[in-house]
């Protein structure tokens, strides 16, 4: 898997991947990055990436020539998607991420100030997606968030210590709450079926757990459910 990221703030996208799990996986090449600076791309000698909206209004907006040229820099796999980070997009769902996990090569496209002039939608087509109804300075973070996300799903990314097998949405509902050392904390213990090495009983007590927090938390994904394995 190949992530290209363009973005006015590289240093941004490169530092998150330096941590933690997805910095062991790009050393393992699991996943490679590419970030791409627009700025690279200007034609005047200011460098300039953005300039006022026709029409009037507040905010600067992100000019199309910059931001086409850099994605028509980008060497092309063929089977990639380009996505465009917006909230106008449809919202991101684990569906969405385990779709985009099976493609060789994924560009994205982080805007900020106002946005884009429309015109890079029109060339580039993007596939727009958000990662929540409300927003951000920079699509950096949400960029981050669908690498983060996508990059879980991979084959070598974690370690059987963090399989993603029965996280969240996995199967359609929520995970089940976990416990760990001490045995009581706070006057609070350990439910004592999780201690009694009975497999069976503690995967129905994690099964039901799950249930009844979706059905608390998340009754459309509740329904879904219910619906689906009937
Ligand atoms: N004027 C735009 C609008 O109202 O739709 C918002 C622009 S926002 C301030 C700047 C950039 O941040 C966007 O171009 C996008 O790349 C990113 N962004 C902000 N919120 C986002 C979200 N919820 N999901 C994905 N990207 C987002």
């Amino acid at each position: 898997m190949r992530f290209d990221v363009l973005t006015l703030f590289p240093e941004m996208v490169e530092q998150f991947c330096n941590y933690s799990i997805m910095k062991r996986a790009k050393e393992r090449d699991v996943f490679s990055l590419n970030v791409v600076n627009p700025r690279d791309f200007t034609l005047d000698k200011h460098k300039k990436v953005d300039d006022t909206p026709y029409g009037g209004g507040a905010g600067m907006v992100l000019m199309a020539q910059p931001y086409v040229d850099a994605y028509e820099s980008i060497a092309q796999a063929d089977n990639t998607v380009t996505i465009m980070l917006s909230p106008q997009g449809e919202p991101l769902t684990d569906k969405i991420v385990n779709e985009l996990s099976k493609v060789e090569q994924i560009i994205l496209l982080c805007g900020h100030y106002e946005g884009f002039d429309e015109r890079i939608r029109d060339i580039i087509k993007p596939r727009e997606i958000s990662i929540g109804d409300f927003v951000l300075t920079g699509g950096e973070l949400p960029a981050l968030c669908l690498i983060d996300a996508v990059s879980r799903k991979l084959e070598g990314t974690l370690g059987k210590i963090e399989s993603a097998e029965e996280d969240s949405f996995s199967n359609g509902l929520l995970e089940y709450p976990h416990y760990t050392k001490p045995r009581e904390y706070r006057g609070l213990k350990v439910p004592d079926v999780l201690l009694n090495g009975n497999h069976k009983e503690i995967n129905d007590f994690r099964y039901a757990e799950s249930l009844e927090r979706t059905k608390k938390r998340r009754p459309d994904l509740y329904e879904k459910f219910i619906k689906t394995s009937s």
